[in-house]
């Protein structure tokens, strides 16, 4: 899509994330470790909504709130309050959902993001960040079109949310995928969310084009997702101007399979839902919280990665790939304190964490001491680069210690006069690839590079080979 196709292009998101690193719901004692458990076991009275139950306010709900709030710059409302938005569903056994209206935890908030194209640092401002319970899950029997019928569970009942709403003030789908990006790596500094359990972040978005009514998007659960849903929303809301016909204000459905949007139902207004305050829970002043909670939030990633460059010298590139994970920063950290912090960086951005990736692992798959030896061996030129690697593959395939698996392979590097006499043979034996380079084909010196390392099958040091190759071939110039 070009530049152009862009313009006029209006975004704002709603984005529902749970609170799931709390042990227990939002108004009752039920666990939140329901992922892996049969449905409808982690319930209760209060998050069946059975009749005379009452909800007690989980506390550690509201601090996490606030950590959030302030994490993304919001101001906190001096008094706050629980509001009945009253709708029926299935998955909503009380008839009604306990969420914030007026007189949410917090307001006028903002999260800075890098812009589109020459579009620089962009402020993007956050309306609210409230609190509301989840509703339960249906479970379609098929495919959600063609089941016979339908199940609920209600584990998910009653979980700790964050509704997060930023105004209109997104642009692109690549910048509301930035933005949640940004989000997501904020959240898990916060130490408040686990964004690989299902469910953990849902995403609406609400996209207009200049001159046409806005369309919602509703419960897209990836970041891929939105920005494919937003994408699509955007070619078809230019089609239907282009028809000279008007875009309707509506709610739709993002079908990931298809990759396509489509009408859910007319979009309710507010006064639909019947608003009032929930008569259970009493109106909070959480101020004098605050001080005490502001002291235990986190160093956040922007300010980490501005840290990481100042203090450790490193480059902008892995800075940013380490603080994209607060656990990847704090295992560079740890091994900075033994190793230079430049070589530690390189091999973690450049190459542990490839392996990590392609074996689908996260860095807690390494042990830092292990690391720490590793880059040892490499620094004092035990093995070599690639040999480094291999131990690294062996710890993540078969285990083991770097030592061992150095002594088991054979990895430590060859003296130096098995790596004279392998130039030696390679030179008596490629002499076409002598003339080459004799003719001053660079290429040629590699090709010979690359015998002697598999002469000594990857031990030499491939800059030891090649000065070794140039030595003997200029000193036996005709
Ligand atoms: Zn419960
Ligand atoms: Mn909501």
């Amino acid at each position: 899509m070009s530049a152009r196709t862009e313009d006029g292009v209006i975004i704002g998101l709603e984005i529902h994330v749970q609170l799931n690193k709390l042990h227990s719901k939002l108004f009752c004692s039920c666990g939140l470790d329901y992922h892996n458990a049969p449905p409808n076991t982690h319930t209760c009275p209060v998050c069946l909504g059975l009749p005379g139950s009452l909800p007690v306010l989980n506390r550690s709900a509201v601090k996490s709130a606030i950590k959030v709030a302030l994490a993304m710059n919001c101001k906190i409302l001096p008094q706050t309050q629980f509001y009945r938005k009253n709708y029926y569903y299935p998955d909503l056994p009380k008839g009604f959902q306990v969420t914030q209206y007026d007189y949410p935890i917090s307001v006028n908030g903002y999260l800075a993001i890098e812009g589109d194209e020459g579009r620089g640092v962009r402020r993007i401002r956050i309306n609210r960040v409230h609190m509301e319970e989840d509703p339960g899950r249906l479970v379609h029997e098929g495919t959600i079109d063609r089941s016979k019928f339908t199940l609920v569970d209600y584990n998910r009942a009653g979980v700790p949310l964050l509704e997060i709403v930023t105004e209109p003030d997104l642009r692109s789908p690549k910048e509301a995928r930035r933005f949640l990006n940004k989000l997501r790596n904020i959240l898990e500094y916060l130490d408040v969310f686990d964004g690989d359990l299902d469910g953990a972040i849902r995403v609406d978005a609400n996209i207009s084009l200049a001159g046409g009514e806005r369309a919602e998007v509703k419960n897209i659960s990836s970041y891929k997702g939105a920005e494919r849903a937003l994408s699509f929303e955007i070619v078809r809301q230019r089609n239907v101007l282009r028809r000279g016909e008007v875009v309707v204000q509506e709610t739709r459905h993002f079908d990931e399979l298809r990759g396509v949007t489509v009408s859910m139902r007319t979009k309710e207004t507010e006064h639909d839902y019947r608003y009032f305050p929930e008569p259970d829970l009493v109106p909070m002043r959480v101020m004098d919280w605050v001080p005490a909670i502001k002291e235990t939030l986190p160093e956040l990633p922007e300010a980490q990665r501005t840290r990481f460059l100042k203090d450790y010298g490193i480059t902008g590139t892995h800075a940013t790939s380490l603080t994209l994970d607060p656990k990847l920063a704090q295992f560079f950290e740890d091994v900075s304190a033994a190793i230079d912090p430049k070589l530690s960086a390189s091999w973690i951005v450049d190459v542990l964490k490839g392996e990590l990736n392609y074996r689908d692992l996260g860095v807690s798959a390494f042990k830092t001491a292990d690391m720490i030896e590793i880059l040892g061996l490499f620094s004092d030129g035990v093995v070599t680069e690639k040999g480094a690697i291999t131990v690294i593959r062996t710890i993540l395939d078969e285990g083991g210690t770097p030592g061992g698996i150095v002594s088991e392979k054979e990895l430590a590097k060859v003296k130096e006069d098995v790596v004279t006499s392998a130039v030696d043979e390679v030179l008596s034996e490629c002499t076409d690839a002598i003339d080459d380079y004799r003719r001053g084909e660079a290429k040629a010196l590699n090709y010979l590079v690359g015998q002697v390392m598999k002469k000594t099958r990857g031990r030499a040091d491939p800059q030891d080979a090649r000065t070794g190759l140039i030595e003997r071939l200029d000193s036996n110039e005709s």
